[in-house]
């Protein structure tokens, strides 16, 4: 057992939860009880929201606080989560089945990364400025806090992902009711510590542990004043739907179906590019919204690429999440693993060839295993080609010129993320602009707090990092002086 709680965190205090429900987690690894939490229940997101409108209301509160003591306390949490890293890589890894050895830099590290950088961002910011009226007079443009902001988060990357939310809503002066996945809670219970020994004032921010009924509950509460949503793109449009009919401000970060797209100079030698490849295309048993699983190979090269490939996927250790040597673990739940066993019997009923991988492992009779997999001879209109699959399955596509490779890549509903592979940088650039997606790299991927992530088309739509990101949290307000 790794952790278990009898309380949630709502108004900076552990209270008694409304209903007995719970949620009960299990190792994806070893298929083993190792928590539960309690499921809040409406009447916890009504106290939530309440305990946030009220940090959020109070004349002296979190969002009259100048930005620098904004700034301090977004430091405090900063610090208070890299004392925890450690056990919260521990808790996500046991929970989804992210290898350790990945959820130690990204779950454990990058929430403290992206909370600096945010809090740097307040560094000098005023939020309001004196501008000439065009008319005579001046103009007082304020950026004002949205709100009460409800954020809502998958299992993939739960705490960065959350931390994109909270971290951008706290430096703008915005209060928060988080809801994370069923499937990863003990990381949510650990970051309510965190924020409780940071001091963060009550009510700044509160956790409600619950499924999508709750989920829709908190987007549609007459007390949220904006909803931050990561997660797949059915669940984003029914989130959009009731914040278009409330007319609430959204932010939606989406599904993916990213090119990878090797051009005919690529240098293919894996001692090169095995670890970046493998960032781009696999990281986290593919459970990533960025991946560039559709490989878009030049005709001239095609055999070279897949062969590549599948000497790439079959090296990869596949084991328990929590074995420092695991390069793959298992997929986070069992109805998500026949959910891609499915996708790798549609890939291969619909024709494509299947190179490598395919099965379970052999040696592994616990856990929610998928060998990596790769699919040669993909037409770009296949169901493998052109849905999310969110496991380690890659489908290589042939192209023949540059602009085939980029009409392929940009012939999908997707734009999130991508790559381009070339010994010429700027090839690669050129290449890169002609693709439409929200991010894109070049010979690796890796999204950097500085820029702005996020999706087009089915993708989303908003931006979460990079300097604009406190923007997404705050509305303007014009007075006429
Ligand atoms: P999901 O959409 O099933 O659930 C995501 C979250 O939304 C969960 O907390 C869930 O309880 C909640 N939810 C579901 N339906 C809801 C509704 N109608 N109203 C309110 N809340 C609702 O997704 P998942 O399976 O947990 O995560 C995988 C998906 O997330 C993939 O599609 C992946 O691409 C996407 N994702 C996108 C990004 C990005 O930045 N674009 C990042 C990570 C994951």
């Amino acid at each position: 057992m790794l952790a278990s709680y009898d309380s949630l965190f709502i108004g900076g205090e552990w209270v008694r939860p409304s209903s007995s429900a719970r949620i009960e987690v299990t190792s994806a690894s070893t298929e083993e009880n190792i928590g539960s939490v309690p499921e809040a229940a409406e009447a916890d997101v009504d106290a939530s929201v309440a305990a946030a409108r009220r940090a959020f209301d109070d004349p002296d509160g979190w969002s009259q606080w100048e930005p620098s003591a904004r700034a301090a306390a977004m430091e405090r949490l900063a610090a208070e989560l890299e004392a925890r890293s450690d056990e919260m890589a521990l808790r996500v890894s046991a929970q989804n089945g992210m290898p350790i050895s990945i959820a130690t830099m990204l779950e454990g590290g990058f929430p403290v990364v992206v909370l600096r950088y945010l809090a740097g961002l307040l560094d000098g910011a005023t939020f309001e400025e004196e501008r000439p009226g065009f008319l005579g007079g001046t103009n007082i443009v304020r950026r004002e806090p949205i709100g009460v902001v409800g954020a809502i988060v998958p299992w993939n990357y739960p705490q960065t992902l959350a931390a994109f939310k909270y971290g951008a809503a706290l430096a703008a002066g915005c209060t928060v009711v988080m809801k994370p996945s069923p499937e990863t809670v003990l990381d949510a219970f650990l970051l309510a510590e965190a924020i409780e020994a940071a001091r963060i004032p009550a009510g700044v921010i509160n956790i409600v542990p619950g499924g999508r009924e709750l989920g829709a509950y908190l987007v549609a509460h007459r007390d949220v004043d904006k909803v931050a949503f990561t997660g797949s793109t059915a669940a984003g449009r029914r989130v959009a739907e009731t914040c278009g009919r409330l007319l609430r401000p959204v932010t939606l970060e989406l599904g993916g179906k990213s090119a990878a797209i090797v051009l005919e100079d690529a240098d293919l030698d894996l001692a090169k590019i095995g670890t970046d490849l493998f960032a781009a295309t696999l990281v986290n048993n593919g459970q990533t919204c960025y991946l560039g699983t559709r490989v878009l190979a030049p005709r001239s090269r095609y055999g070279e690429v897949v062969d590549t490939l599948a000497a790439f996927a079959s090296s990869l250790a596949v084991g328990d999440a929590l074995d420092p040597a695991t390069q793959i673990g298992p997929m986070a739940s069992q109805t998500h693993r026949d959910r891609v066993e499915g996708y790798i019997a549609k890939g291969a009923s619909d024709g494509a060839r299947l190179v490598v991988g395919g099965g379970r492992p052999r040696d592994l009779d616990h856990g929610w295993f998928v060998e990596p997999t790769v699919f040669a001879e993909v037409d770009n209109s296949a169901t493998i080609a052109q849905e999310e699959i969110f496991g380690p399955v890659l489908s290589v596509i042939a192209y023949g010129d540059v602009d085939d490779a980029i009409r392929i890549a940009n012939d999908t509903d997707y734009g999130l993320g991508g790559s381009v592979w070339t010994t010429d940088p700027e090839r690669g650039k050129d290449v890169a602009r002609r693709v439409r997606t929200g991010t894109i790299g070049i010979n690796r991927y890796l999204p950097d707090p500085a820029a702005p992530f996020g999706g087009v088309k089915a993708s989303g739509i908003g931006r979460e990092l990079g300097p604009d990101a406190i923007g997404a949290y705050q509305q303007l307000k014009s007075i006429y002086a």
